[in-house]
């Protein structure tokens, strides 16, 4: 695996990728690498000549009162981890943009409810560096976890709209034993924290049992998912349609997507899940 440290370095690497007819597979991430980012390199790596994973804690994406500067890292076991999924490059920058970089993509149709609502900013963030990311990597695809589901959603509108070479390829969502969907985030939580943190996809839980019981009233199964939640704050809980993300009021024949965030203590957690008709 080789370690590349600047954005020069990487596109000279990717050109050369691409000169040679490889198809390039690429995974971006923010470090402090578990079994869910791993889980997208196992997808990536069959499909890919050259598999590139980057580790980039991207300042734009945080807001201010935000986690950017006690962002967990671990640069060592990330290489390691990203050794032994079979990358073939990690892309570990200092720096991601150039002297006087002043473009900023927005995708504002999906990117101002959910997540969106209280994080402004946040996928303007995503997005730009997403589309420096799939620049530099000249990478052909990107796989990139249905945990942010949102997420997914903005970049697939995004180069589909730009016309970009890089597919957006979706990934499960992998949750640790007790439920919990795996975050870098985790890390923060207190024991006590952890063992509430669980009622966040046990919410969700609930709602997706109810619904293949035959509820189909969007009111009555988020009444009964806010029933479930222990949190010392709820951010949101909502179901969507799963393509627009728009609210619904009732689940119907096109997939939706039941979604939360919750704050526990100091660290506020995301999980969805899909329910009713798939
Ligand atoms: P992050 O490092 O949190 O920015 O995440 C980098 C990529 O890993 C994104 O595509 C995430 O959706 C994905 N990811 C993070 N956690 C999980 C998980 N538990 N399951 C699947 N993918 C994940």
């Amino acid at each position: 695996m080789r370690l590349v440290r600047t954005y020069q370095e990487m596109e000279a690497l990717a050109d050369e990728a691409l000169r040679s007819g490889k198809r390039i597979g690429f995974v971006p991430t923010m470090g402090y690498l578990h079994a869910g980012h791993a889980s997208l390199m196992d997808l990536a790596r069959p499909d890919c000549d050259l598999l590139v994973v980057s580790v980039y804690v991207n300042p734009l994406q945080f807001g201010p009162s935000e986690d950017l500067t006690r962002y967990p890292r671990d640069p060592e076991g990330d290489a390691r981890l990203c050794e032994a999924h079979g990358a073939d490059v990690l892309f570990m920058p200092a720096d991601l943009y150039p002297d006087g970089f002043a473009t900023h993509v927005s995708v504002p149709e999906l990117s101002s409810t959910l997540c969106g609502a209280s994080r402004p900013g946040h996928f303007d963030g995503v997005a730009t560096v997403c589309a420096r990311l799939f620049g530099l990597t000249r990478a052909d695809f990107a796989v990139m976890g249905e945990k942010d589901f949102q997420q997914v959603a903005v970049l697939r509108r995004m180069t589909e709209d730009l016309g970009l070479r890089t597919r957006i390829v979706p990934a499960p969502l992998i949750r640790d034993t007790d439920g919990v969907a795996l975050s870098s985030r985790n890390t923060y939580l207190s024991e006590d924290e952890r063992r509430r943190a669980a009622t966040l996809h046990r919410a969700l839980f609930a709602m997706r049992d109810a619904a293949e019981r035959g509820t189909t009233d969007v009111a009555s199964l988020l009444e009964l998912g806010r029933a479930a939640l222990d949190c010392d704050r709820l951010d949101y809980l909502e179901i969507v349609d799963a393509a627009s993300l728009r609210a619904i009021d009732v689940l119907g024949d096109r997939p939706a997507r039941a979604l939360g965030a919750a704050i526990y203590g100091r660290t506020r957690l995301i999980d969805n899940i899909a329910i009713g008709a798939s």
